[in-house]
């Protein structure tokens, strides 16, 4: 069972996600202070003013690219030390990963990649981890039934 905390938390990175242009993958990012504040978000898209109609293009689109959890780290006006990150549906890459480090959040809740998103993404997920256990960072993934659970139980709730 999600904390209260961990399912808001991942609960407003799946609305952020959905702010997303790109039309395969869409990733949320929320940043939380320790007493539960918003302190920044952010999707996966191209930097401010740049166009955005090559969505398409793979190739192009992940060179320009974003990551949500960047998005999230450049848009924060304070420092982030102590703070956790959300990011829904899939772990940081390593580059991420190494962003999210280095601007000084100590904790990353995520979901379990699934068997499509760890073929393709694995090594980098691999990576990060490891990252992680170097630099003590509290990592901690949740699986996608256990989120989808908790949003039905949330929605039975009226929410
Ligand atoms: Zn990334």
């Amino acid at each position: 069972m999600l904390n209260k905390w961990t399912f808001r938390g991942l609960k407003l990175a799946k609305e952020i996600s959905t702010w997303s242009k790109d039309p395969s993958t869409k990733v949320g990012s929320v940043i939380l202070d320790q007493n539960h504040r918003v302190i920044s978000v952010g999707f996966n898209g191209y930097p401010k003013g740049c166009n955005d109609d090559g969505m398409e293009n793979r190739e192009e689109k992940y060179k320009k690219v974003l990551h949500s959890e960047i998005n999230a780290i450049l848009f924060a006006k304070q420092d982030l030390k102590n703070c956790t990150i959300y990011v829904y549906p899939m772990p940081p890459c390593c580059r991420c990963a190494g962003a999210i480090i280095q601007s000084g959040i100590s904790s990353i809740i995520t979901l379990e990649p699934s068997p499509e998103q760890y073929e393709r993404w694995g090594d980098d997920f691999d990576i990060a981890y490891k990252m992680y256990q170097e630099r003590n960072v509290h990592f901690m993934q949740y699986s996608i039934s256990e989120f989808d659970e908790e949003c039905l139980k949330d929605k039975n709730n009226g929410n």
